[in-house]
């Protein structure tokens, strides 16, 4: 069967290819350069299956986008008290770059900020440790999170630093509150490092599907973070990953998020999902307009939203048996997007046999709309390749039976 996970995606990106409001990042002559028109869509499970679409392999800096997997580091590296010596975990409901620190102890508000990020990068690899080792440790751990070896754009680094004047400000500022002893331009070059590594939609979907699952690569299998660290980092980056916007994002989308100036944007849905998109529009904020749109109608189409009732889900297919000629898939409990993606990948492996597919969803305690929409269009693509199908739903927990190319399923009473 081929799977309609990735059809789905193309379509989400058709749907927002008409958007064309926002602008590319235009303060360097590298983020002025990229094409507009670039656009891509990428989904990690925690159990790694990777389903992309649109641009997903084509290369672009980190930026912003940087700052969680950093925080993530230092937490790592120095436990949470030391971390949160240097920088706090409050929104601050201000812009990227603000020249702002909390007036009872003059610490950067939050990671997520410039302020944050680059007190946070002077904590990586001890405060003797040179720029060129800072970065490599970084750019190491972020190769292992993507499971591939990064690179970091030097050129564009160096574009940057040319027009570093307020980041430089802000290296001034925490120096002068101790916050940080590097000098400001060594500072502010660390931290530019880190931005300036390239990814593409498809790694940082990994990437954000590592934190989602509680640290581990959901593809290499290797254990890099702490389930501690993965949640703070997730619990800050819904507060604060989308600066000024953040509070409207958790509200409209409800998935902990970090954008970059270069078009990317990331959402980790805990427990189940990595998302990364990558469009260079810009709105105001800094953040991709079309990422922003993506987001929204994925959140509401495959309900996703972290606040919604039906996120607890135990695996979707209970068991697959064989009597005579019939095989009969049994699924149990919540049927979500991932639900409906475990069915969708077990499927697609298991060697079905004989002529007849029994699906049985007495079992099922509820479809959303995504998991319902999945499975029945799984069982259409079934259909196609020859086999016939029949659904056993005693309850009714299917509620409609018609496919996407409207015929409709056939029903049987009795198992056999
Ligand atoms: N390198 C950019 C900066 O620090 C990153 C900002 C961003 O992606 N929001 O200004």
């Amino acid at each position: 069967m081929k799977p309609p996970i990735p059809d789905y995606l193309t379509d989400i990106l058709d749907h927002v290819r008409g958007e064309e409001g926002g602008d590319v990042a235009g303060y360097i002559r590298e983020l002025r350069d990229a094409d507009p028109d670039l656009l891509a869509l990428a989904l990690c499970t925690t159990s790694g299956h990777v389903y992309a679409a649109g641009d997903a392999d084509v290369e672009f800096t980190m930026q912003s986008i940087s700052k969680p997997f950093v925080y993530a580091l230092a937490l790592q590296e120095l436990g949470p008290d030391a971390v949160n010596g240097v920088v706090g975990m409050e929104p601050s409901g201000e812009a990227f770059n603000e020249l702002s620190l909390d007036q009872n102890d003059n610490r950067p508000v939050n990671p997520m900020i410039n302020a944050g990020a680059i007190a946070v990068n002077q904590l990586i690899n001890g405060e003797d440790s040179s720029v060129e080792d800072r970065l490599e440790k970084i750019r190491a751990l972020f190769s292992r999170l993507a499971g591939r070896e990064l690179q970091v754009d030097h050129g564009l680094c160096a574009s940057e630093m040319a027009t570093a004047d307020r980041n430089l400000s802000i290296a001034h500022m925490l120096r002068n509150h101790d916050i940080i002893h590097d000098e400001a331009h060594d500072a502010v070059l660390s931290y530019t490092g880190q931005c300036s590594i390239l990814v593409t939609t498809r790694d940082l979907s990994v990437m954000s599907a590592t934190l989602a699952g509680g640290g581990v690569q959901p593809v290499t299998g290797e254990r890099i973070l702490t389930p501690e660290v993965c949640r703070l980092t997730l619990a800050v980056m819904s507060s604060a990953g989308m600066y000024d916007g953040a509070g409207r994002w958790m509200a409209g989308v409800g998935i902990p998020a970090k954008s970059g100036v270069a078009g990317g944007l990331i959402g980790t849905l805990p427990g189940q999902l990595g998302i990364a998109t990558f469009s260079p529009r810009l709105d105001s904020q800094g953040n991709s307009v079309r990422g922003v749109r993506i987001f929204e109608r994925l959140s509401r189409d495959m309900g996703l939203h972290l606040m919604s009732a039906d996120h607890h889900s135990v695996p979707g297919v209970r068991s697959i048996t064989r009597e005579g000629d019939s095989t009969i898939i049994r699924l149990q409990g919540t049927i979500n997007f991932t639900a409906a993606e475990n069915i969708l990948h077990e499927l697609g492996d298991h060697s079905l046999g004989g002529k007849e597919l029994i699906l049985d969803v007495s079992r099922v305690t509820s479809f959303n709309l995504m998991g319902r929409r999945m499975v029945k269009e799984g069982l259409r693509r079934l259909r196609e390749k020859g086999f016939a199908c029949a659904i056993h739903d005693p309850e009714g927990v299917l509620t409609d039976l018609e496919f996407s190319d409207g015929t409709y399923a056939d029903t049987v009473a009795v198992l056999p």
